[in-house]
């Protein structure tokens, strides 16, 4: 048994039991997690010595700052700045996209995931890396359709807002999105740091969003951030599921609102403020992703930034059961939830709740968790 607040690397041997067997086999949707957290460490590295090529004396990262980032320690201080330097001066063009998503599609589709709707931020692409919308999107489909290809995995983005950016930047984004319409852009999100960002400053991107009939999420109550976080996402952006959303909790009377109109939370059991806030010994007992179900919320387990992270689809289902104590009765609904909460079509999301059930049990049945 590995200790609670060391996320646990699915593939390292003494994990090989009949639990990761079972789990590795289930067919998945993961929706939640960020094109820039998913970035292979191999990848960044390279893309650091190049940026330190280019610079000549005064490298802008240098590789043992870049290696740091990988090193995900038992108090972890998040990964926002990896993302940054991924956005300032690591991606400089829309070749680089293309094998971000290439490469996120294919470790996500060696885990079983069918179905990857991932967020990325078109501002800190066009402002930062100096690519703008129409081209860095024409790169991300086109690997999204090498993916499907392929690894047959069906890869859907989510155009995020970066909330520290300013407000204008975000209705600026949402009619980038509305004005190159594309298939294969569900809809929008809010992501980075919700500390002093609340949602209702980016109330017209989302009333844009809708009325362009795009779907629409956002990350609200998390790194502590009050549950009338998650209740403005709720009311007035009117979100059509949530991201994170711990601090529900909190408020056990909305807590139920939420579980009457079945709103899907995408979960995310290595999420950094957690760990880096709770006494060790209590981290996975107190983790309010234990007690959302009992509240009647619909839960869905997701790898958020998987790489720098460390840790796979499979690694956050197993965390489900080892850190947060539940059953393999309880996965097949998140299972379900996940599926309920993808934004798929009805007759996909029909026969795939019926062929997902289907495999679950075969899988459960042979590998005998
Ligand atoms: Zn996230």
């Amino acid at each position: 048994m590995r200790t609670n607040d060391v996320p646990a690397s699915p593939a390292s041997p003494e994990d090989d039991t009949p639990l990761l067997r079972f789990l590795r086999a289930i067919p998945k949707v993961e929706i939640h997690c960020h094109l820039l957290g998913a970035v292979r460490e191999a990848t960044f590295l390279e893309w650091t010595r190049r940026a330190a090529a280019k610079a000549g004396g005064q490298p802008p990262l240098s590789e043992d700052e870049a290696r740091a980032f990988y090193d995900r320690g038992e108090k972890p201080v998040g990964v926002l700045k990896a993302l940054r330097s991924l956005d300032a001066f690591l991606i400089t063009q829309p070749d680089d996209l293309h094998r971000l998503v290439y490469e996120y599609l294919q470790d996500a589709a060696a885990h079983q995931v069918r179905h990857a709707e991932f967020f990325w931020n078109p501002t800190g692409t066009a402002q930062e890396s100096g690519i703008a919308y129409p081209r860095a999107l024409e790169a991300i489909v086109r690997a999204i359709h090498d993916a499907r290809t392929d690894f047959g995995i069906q890869g859907w983005l989510i155009a995020a807002i970066d909330r520290q950016a300013p407000p204008q930047a975000a209705l600026e984004m949402a009619e980038w999105v509305v004005a190159h319409r594309r298939e294969e852009v569900l809809g929008i999100g809010i992501d980075y740091n919700e500390v002093d960002h609340p949602p209702e400053w980016f109330a017209p991107a989302y009333a844009l969003a809708r009325r362009a009939g795009l779907k629409t999420t956002a990350h609200a109550g998390e790194f502590g951030m009050p549950w009338t976080n998650v209740k403005t996402a709720v009311d007035l952006l009117q979100v059509d599921r949530i991201d994170h959303g711990y601090t529900v909790t909190d408020a056990p009377e909305f807590a139920q609102r939420c579980a009457e109109r079945g709103i899907v939370f995408t979960v995310v059991p290595t999420n950094s403020f957690y760990l880096r806030t709770l006494p060790k010994e209590r981290w996975a007992l107190d983790h309010p992703i234990r007690r959302m179900p009992g509240l009647g919320l619909r839960i869905h387990p997701n790898t958020d930034d998987p790489t720098l992270h460390k840790v796979t689809p499979t690694g956050t289902w197993q965390m489900m059961v080892r850190d947060f104590g539940f059953s393999i009765d309880d996965l097949r609904g998140f299972m379900m939830n996940g599926l309920d909460g993808a934004w798929m079509d009805e007759g996909q999301r029909r026969q795939w709740r019926q062929d997902f059930g289907v495999a679950f049990d075969e899988a459960r049945a042979l590998h005998r968790p």
